[in-house]
């Protein structure tokens, strides 16, 4: 009894309730104001270790002031990224439009897995915006998941499934093989193993001039035909994670055309050079050819964690891969068992979150051509970055090609001074 007097909920039926709604109301105000004044002054917030023991002081039954437990002990510990000088490894900000999707999204506790609601219809317009922004064209679909990760694993699937009519019911017959460039973000690996191809069937193709060799690839394709070995997809890399390279997406459009193999695209955060100024925005040119690609609003979008894209060129194939509806879940002409999109039949999960909203909220808070601007802006700032290294007597490591700078502090040290100096400096930042 001691523990449930501490908590603000309800009695009787009403137990997950406020015990008075007027007070939360209060409370919930004050909250509001808390959030807004960490967003409007974030650079007064920097990351800061969590002390020691605090998943004791967040042990379950302790109930108390929620808003000053929320303001003291929870929101301080953070994990950096919304500070305007956090640049580290490739992390979204957050917007304050966040804040307007997180407030309405609970308040709907809408379930995106189907039926006949509003959010099926925003998540439709969120992807086809984004389709369009790709190039893609409108016999696409998409789902939006977690994150690139995920999106990947659904991206090769749909291939798979392409590849092979029968893996539904029979799983993979045919060994296969999957193609990508040398230093690909670990999800392609990991997926591949998720799907049972093991990552020995993830061939690594070499760079040249920092991008997949078009030549090597089409040799290693050539290879695994001879072996009876079924190539099944290219991956290209639009903006690698630790570079910011761009393969030849035309040059692999093509490849993948003649041969008949799909083409998928990290595009995780590089996808939206698509909106950025030229120089910028070829780098992309040619996605929009792609079977499939993968992309996260949460980074260069700035959207709020989590939120990625799974796109597909066409809905057929990504249907053929995932759509599956029990007895229980037949839709309905009429009420709220309706709806003509289910996006249970485009993914693994049949209950969703509603993910849509705050890109929607994003976009129609801040407009397109903001995030274009920002997005040109990053570019120039790594650009400008590069000068000012090299003016220092620092030293590039790799070109510059996108919103991505990396470089050595001290080049006239030994290679291992180097990196226990770059690393020092990377931590202390
Ligand atoms: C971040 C990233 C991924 C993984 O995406 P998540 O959204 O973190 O799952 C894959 N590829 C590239 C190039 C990335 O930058």
């Amino acid at each position: 009894m001691d523990e449930q007097a501490k908590t603000q909920g309800g009695e009787g039926d009403n137990m997950l309730e406020p015990a008075d709604w007027h007070a939360f109301r209060g409370q919930m105000h004050d909250l509001l104001d808390r959030c807004l004044d960490r967003m409007e002054r974030a650079e007064d917030h920097p990351w800061q270790a969590p002390p020691d023991g605090l998943q004791e002081a967040y042990a379950i039954g302790q109930g108390g002031d929620l808003v000053a437990r929320l303001a003291d002990e929870v929101m301080p510990y953070h994990s950096g990224n919304t500070h305007p000088q956090f640049w580290g490894w490739v992390q979204g900000s957050g917007l304050p439009s966040d804040l307007m999707a997180g407030l309405v999204g609970a308040a709907m506790n809408a379930n995106v897995g189907g039926r006949h609601h509003g959010a099926n219809a925003m998540e439709a317009a969120v992807i086809d915006w984004t389709r369009r922004r790709m190039g893609m064209g409108d016999a696409a679909s998409g789902v939006l998941v977690t994150g690139t990760s995920q999106a990947t694993v659904l991206c090769l699937q749909a291939a798979r499934m392409r590849a092979l009519p029968d893996l539904r019911a029979k799983g993979a017959t045919a060994p296969m093989a999957v193609y990508a460039v040398d230093g690909v973000h670990n999800a392609t690996r990991k997926a591949v193993e998720l799907l049972g191809l093991g990552h020995e069937a993830l061939r690594l193709i070499p760079t040249c001039d920092g991008v997949l060799d078009v030549q090597a690839l089409r040799a290693a394709i050539d290879k695994d035909r001879a072996k009876g070995i079924l190539p099944l997809a290219i991956v290209a890399t639009a903006g690698s994670v630790d570079l910011g390279q761009f393969d030849d997406l035309n040059a692999l459009a093509d490849l993948a055309q003649t041969q008949g193999i799909w083409l998928h695209v990290d595009g995780a955060f590089g996808a939206w050079t698509r909106l950025a100024g030229d120089p910028w925005h070829s780098l992309t040119d040619g996605i929009g050819r792609a079977d499939s690609i993968a992309l996260d609003f949460h980074k260069w979008m700035y959207v709020g964690y989590d939120v990625g894209l799974a796109l597909i060129a066409d809905e057929a194939d990504h249907r053929a891969a995932f759509a599956i509806r029990p007895p229980y879940l037949q839709g309905s002409k009429d009420g709220l068992s309706g709806g003509d999109r289910w996006f249970c039949d485009f993914g693994i999960d049949l209950s969703r979150g509603n993910r849509a909203l705050k890109v929607w909220c994003a976009l129609e808070m801040f407009g397109e051509e903001a995030f274009a601007a920002a997005i040109t802006r990053n570019c120039e700032q790594a650009a400008l970055l590069g000068a000012l290294v090299e003016a220092q007597g620092m030293a590039l490591v790799a070109p510059i090609v996108s919103n991505i700078c990396v470089f050595t502090a001290r080049p006239d040290l030994s290679e291992q001074d180097q990196s226990s100096l770059n690393r020092q400096i990377a931590t202390t930042l």
